[in-house]
């Protein structure tokens, strides 16, 4: 597997100082998984953070700051809550990392001609929506533009776009600002790992029509 596609520094370095929500973390870990240069750059983040928070001089803890992060962790929010474990549901899906499939996800929705969508029912509640979405060979995904981020990973197939070709590992960030007309062209179902929040937007006619019975 050859990545050409990273997400961007500033995504990785949030990443590291743990600034992302679940639902971009998930985006962002999931290339980590197939991607020996981000990873390497994360961990070297990760360190120089560590040296700065080393520098800083102590601070003294609150009263009650201990029993507030113990109430935290045994909490329903808790990011170390086991998440259900459904699983099988997942285990079908080529090139998924072993920490999603951990994740329930809903069936398969049909949400345009040759794309269906399946959400991804995260853990703990995230600003970011997390769905698998995918496309037959040959789909011309309908242009479209977003209010606001679109970050995609792919697992299986590729597909085009103005910003290059797009294969398996590689990740793409849109921030709502590109106009997309994506083409699928692999010979395969190009099923690709989205994280989104925002809403989408469809140009052109087709897309105006189709417009309300896409709910992503
Ligand atoms: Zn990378």
């Amino acid at each position: 597997m050859t990545i050409h596609h990273h997400p961007p520094e500033e995504l990785l370095v949030a990443f590291a100082a743990g600034l992302l929500d679940l639902g971009q973390h998930v985006a962002v870990a999931t290339h980590l998984v197939g991607c020996p240069h981000c990873r390497a750059m994360v961990r070297t983040m990760e360190h120089v953070g560590g040296l700065v928070l080393a520098d800083l001089p102590p601070t003294a803890m609150s009263v009650g700051a201990l029993a507030a992060v113990e109430a935290r962790l045994d909490g329903p929010g808790s990011s170390l809550a086991v998440p259900p474990r459904v699983g099988a549901g997942l285990a079908d899906v080529p090139g998924l990392p072993p920490f999603v499939r951990e994740y329930s996800a809903g069936p398969w929705r049909w949400i345009a001609p040759k794309v269906h969508l399946r959400a991804i029912q995260l853990p703990v509640a995230s600003a970011t929506r997390v769905f698998l979405l995918r496309s037959r060979p040959g789909t011309k995904m309908i242009e479209h533009t977003h209010t606001g981020f679109e970050m995609s990973c792919v697992l299986s197939g590729s597909f085009v776009h103005a910003g290059g070709h797009f294969g398996p590992g590689d990740f793409d960030f849109g921030d709502g600002t590109d106009d997309h007309e994506i083409m699928i062209d692999s010979a395969e179902d190009c099923i690709c790992l989205v994280a989104m929040q925002g809403d989408l937007k469809l140009n052109g006619m087709i897309g105006r029509l189709l417009q309300p019975l896409i709910r992503m």
